[in-house]
């Protein structure tokens, strides 16, 4: 037999143009806080449709900048849900705040506006949606109970970047919107991150909180000729280099074509399921542009999941799994006093069925997902 070509479950795009623009930076005078900070903050935030943005260089920052923004406080609670990335609950745990874990829907595993309504107490202070798998989260419901509390919606949108809700672009869905531009989300910087938001007291607090909780910065300080500065607050080092910002302004000019491509990889996809029986993928709603980050499929028992994410990893497949919750990780199991969490049934239910298929924009030219497709019909 053939050995199979090797199909990852996502991967970057790199072109030409890609690496010219970055070359062109690292001859230039700015390595870092030079010009390409806030031309890619410009395009990024009309792209979103919003004031702000604000480039750092994780989304893991991203999303701590987002909570100091709000000025959460040690006795603070942000609710979110368990099947996540560790990087959004972890944030809250940076910043002294207390994650509430609440559960998912079944269909779509995006966070449960009942469920975030049942978990509200008076130290509540914000909520975090998480655009799972690149699926908007029901925004409507979330601004109403949000509203409703007087407490503060952020979206963490690092697998939405691109996907709308009701015709409005993810990152103008949330008071504050996070991002995360790590190589296998849809565009790239290497590492790197951003908030997005209409406010711009947040801004601000963020622009200090990337550069140690100092006001000015080198640049701002090399043009007025002057030495003097202030920390005004602890910060961290969370700065993006000019290089990557070039490269991430490059990228975004071919997210809406990624983001088509996504979408019809995933309908080859969904042709299939649609007659399959073994696997069945995410339900999608009609109201959203899902961005496809992940396309995730459930099986109808663990026996059954274990047995494709082998046989397509022994086909050459890199499936995958998103996520293990959150509130599973050793860490959380034992530091449950800095954590609350409601029960998490259709959240469990989903680790043990989940199932990540590759998806990627290049898939499309090799014809990949049917090759995915093929091996999965392999299974017996
Ligand atoms: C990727 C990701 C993050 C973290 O982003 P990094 O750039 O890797 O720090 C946070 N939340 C979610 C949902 C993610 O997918």
């Amino acid at each position: 037999m053939t050995e199979q070509a090797y199909i990852p479950y996502g991967r970057q795009a790199i072109s030409d143009e890609d690496i010219a623009t970055v070359v062109s930076v690292l001859k230039s005078d700015w390595l870092t806080t030079g010009p390409n900070i806030n031309a890619f903050e410009e395009v990024f935030a009309a792209q979103c449709g919003v004031g702000y943005a604000v480039a750092v260089n994780s989304g893991t920052a991203a999303l701590h900048c987002a909570m100091y923004a709000i000025n959460l406080q040690p006795g603070d609670e942000v609710i979110l849900p368990s099947m996540t990335f560790a990087a959004t609950s972890n944030s809250v745990l940076y910043q002294g705040g207390t994650p509430v874990f609440v559960d998912v829907l079944e269909g779509n595993l995006l966070i449960d506006p009942e469920q975030v309504l049942q978990a509200i107490t008076p130290q509540t202070k914000a909520v975090v949606a998480v655009d799972y798998a690149g699926h908007p989260c029901d925004y409507d419901a979330l601004r109403a109970i949000c509203d409703q509390h007087n407490l503060v919606l952020i979206s963490d949108a690092c697998h939405a970047v691109g996907g709308s809700y009701n015709g409005r672009p993810v990152g103008s869905l949330a008071d504050l919107s996070t991002f995360s531009f790590h190589p296998v989300k849809h565009m790239t910087t290497g590492e790197g991150g951003m908030i997005t938001t209409e406010n711009e007291e947040y801004a601000q607090r963020m622009r200090t909180f990337r550069n140690h909780g100092i006001t000015t910065d080198h640049r701002q300080r090399a043009e007025n000729g002057s030495w003097y500065y202030e920390m005004v607050d602890l910060g961290y080092n969370y700065r993006i280099t000019d290089f990557q910002c070039a490269l991430g302004q490059s990228q975004l000019t071919k997210l809406p074509l990624w983001v088509s491509q996504r979408q019809e990889i995933a309908s080859q996809y969904d042709v299939f399921f649609a007659n399959y029986s073994g696997l069945t993928p995410l339900q999608k709603l009609g109201n959203v542009q899902h961005a496809y980050h992940l396309y995730v499929v459930r099986a109808d028992s663990i026996q059954q999941r274990d047995l494709y994410f082998e046989g397509l990893r022994n086909q050459n497949v890199g499936v995958n799994l998103h996520y293990i919750p959150v509130h599973m990780h050793p860490f959380y199991k034992n530091n449950k006093q800095r954590i609350k969490q409601e029960k998490l049934t259709n959240t469990e239910a989903a680790y043990s069925s989940i199932l990540t298929l590759p998806i990627y924009p290049d898939m499309l030219t090799g014809n990949s997902a049917h090759e995915v497709i093929t091996r999965i019909q392999n299974i017996k």
